[in-house]
């Protein structure tokens, strides 16, 4: 199967959430299974082209935009350790910038960046003669592909037998656009922007809306949260649109490319172990202690808490921020944080961090390595989100053997399940409730594990046992691709 792939982040090059994991993961499991994928995504200017072997290609692509035509440079290269290639579109004047989406407040171009991009895939497909049976776009930033699959490009022999898959990794971010902006730059023009139409969702065009409309087959990354956005309470306001194409909707839970997750060949680690080796994991907690000034005359045998996160609303940082001191000055736990968001959270961890040196390790910012660490150094991991929907972070806490404490929504409720002392079954503390009651008893629950055995060790032999492989979840997206070509063909 000749499969392209379109996302606006990609692992390593360029990354804001775990869409960027997604993207790299997937080509690689496809490629092991004899599919033949590509990458496209956007040349941003921070991308390291020479560390990552990327070439410039004779290419130039013609991409029409509205009444006119833009112009764009190909760049051609691999996903890290592999044959899968990635083509890198050069438009200097959209991406050539330090953010993806803005820096750090959105782009105000965002409609004509990535419907420019979302068109230049097509003529990417057709400059390198990569005929694709499956073109999978991924959130908003690239939906309009879809629309320009079913609009313009199927009547093309070249993409005649081509389906559209569209994968759904948050709804919270739509791409609202203004209609007569969006319109013009997609070549749709305004007869085919009216109340009720494809284009149309408030008086606005919505590109989430267009992907959902115009796929052959929608996915959303965890079963749970395909079930979910059926309702109003996380579905954004699409749950007209979603229930409408319900019958072509999957939940696909994402996976892990436990090649790079993994704390047996993980060099980031101060050191590395293997399962049921919990003495060198102890050991991982103790150098980051002592890395952040946490002597031995300090308690060292309080548990370590960990986020690693964007601060934002989705993430249940509110509940965080409602007790956390008290818990610190209380003595509970010791807590450590690697995030960048609201000004509003990154200002309260800074006091924090300030106000108890010794507790509480605040890292405002985005760091790779320091992300690995943390997953090897704690002892639990915190993910309380109010809407959630995979989430990837949990399921690289447990392969790591450190204990995720979560709100049970979207993906969560997939993959961390409570820890029962009867049978010693779970491997993770969990609530449903989004209340601070709620989320103090599961932490009290998760602490008071810590102090007993056998039950500390044997809940984290059970996470680190289990399988969130993105191999598994790379065949579930080719039974979803069989499903969408039947469609077309
Ligand atoms: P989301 O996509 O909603 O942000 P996920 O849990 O699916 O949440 O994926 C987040 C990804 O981003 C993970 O790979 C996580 O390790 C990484 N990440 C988030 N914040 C940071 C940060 N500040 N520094 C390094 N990596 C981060």
């Amino acid at each position: 199967m000749n499969i392209l792939l379109a996302s606006s982040e990609v692992a390593p090059f360029a990354k804001a959430g775990g869409l960027a994991d997604i993207a790299a993961s997937l080509p690689i499991e496809w490629a092991k299974y004899g599919q033949n994928p590509i990458v496209v995504m956007p040349k941003y200017g921070f991308i390291d082209t020479d560390k990552y072997g990327f070439k410039l290609t004779d290419i130039t692509i013609v991409v029409p935009m509205g009444y006119w035509h833009e112009y764009a440079r190909l760049w051609e290269g691999y996903l890290p350790n592999s044959t899968v290639p990635v083509y890198l579109i050069e438009h200097n004047i959209y991406f050539d910038r330090n953010g993806i989406y803005g820096d750090p407040i959105e782009y105000g171009d965002n409609d004509r960046r990535f419907i420019f991009f979302s068109r230049a895939v097509f003529e990417t497909a057709k400059a390198v003669n990569f005929r694709p049976d499956i073109i999978h776009a991924h959130d908003f930033h690239t939906a309009f592909s879809m629309a320009f699959l079913k609009s313009y490009y199927n009547q093309e022999w070249f993409f005649s037998e081509t389906a559209g898959v569209y994968t759904i990794h948050n709804l919270a971010y739509q791409g609202w656009f203004n209609p007569s902006n969006a319109m013009l730059y997609s070549g749709f023009g305004m007869s085919q922007f009216y109340q009720g139409s494809w284009f149309e969702k408030n008086t606005s065009v919505n590109a989430m809306k267009i992907g959902i409309m115009f796929a052959d087959k929608i996915t959303t990354v965890s079963p749970t949260y395909a079930k979910e956005i059926r309702y109003p309470y996380y579905s954004e306001g699409l749950q007209d649109e979603l229930n409408l194409r319900g019958a072509d909707l999957v939940g696909v839970l994402n996976g892990v490319y436990y090649d790079e997750w993994n704390p047996a060949i993980d060099d980031n680690l101060y050191l590395k172990y293997s399962d049921g080796q919990f003495e060198i994991k102890q050991k991982n907690k103790l150098e980051f202690l002592k890395e952040h000034g946490v002597s031995a005359e300090d308690n060292l045998d309080l548990p370590l808490i960990s986020m690693v996160s964007r601060l934002t609303e989705q993430k249940g940082i509110d509940l965080i921020t409602s007790k956390l001191e008290y818990y610190l000055s209380e003595g509970m736990f010791r807590f450590a944080l690697l995030g960048t968001g609201e000004s509003r959270y990154t200002d309260f961890f800074r006091y924090l961090g300030w106000k108890y040196p010794n507790l509480a390790f605040v890292n405002i910012g985005y760091d790779n390595t320091l992300s690995h660490r943390l997953f090897g150094a704690s002892d639990f991991f915190l993910m309380p989100s109010r809407f959630e929907p995979c989430g990837l972070t949990q399921m690289y806490a447990m392969k790591y053997g450190t204990i995720p404490i979560v709100r049970i929504a979207g993906g969560l409720a997939d993959t961390v399940e409570e820890y029962n002392l009867e049978t010693n079954k779970g491997s993770g503390f969990t609530f449903w409730q989004y209340n601070a009651e709620d989320f103090e008893a599961s932490i009290k629950r998760a602490i008071s594990i810590y102090n007993q055995q056998p039950h500390w060790d044997n809940i984290r032999n059970n996470a680190m046992s289990n399988n969130f492989s993105s191999a598994k979840s790379a065949l579930e997206y080719l039974k979803v691709f069989k499903w969408a070509i039947e469609k077309v063909r």
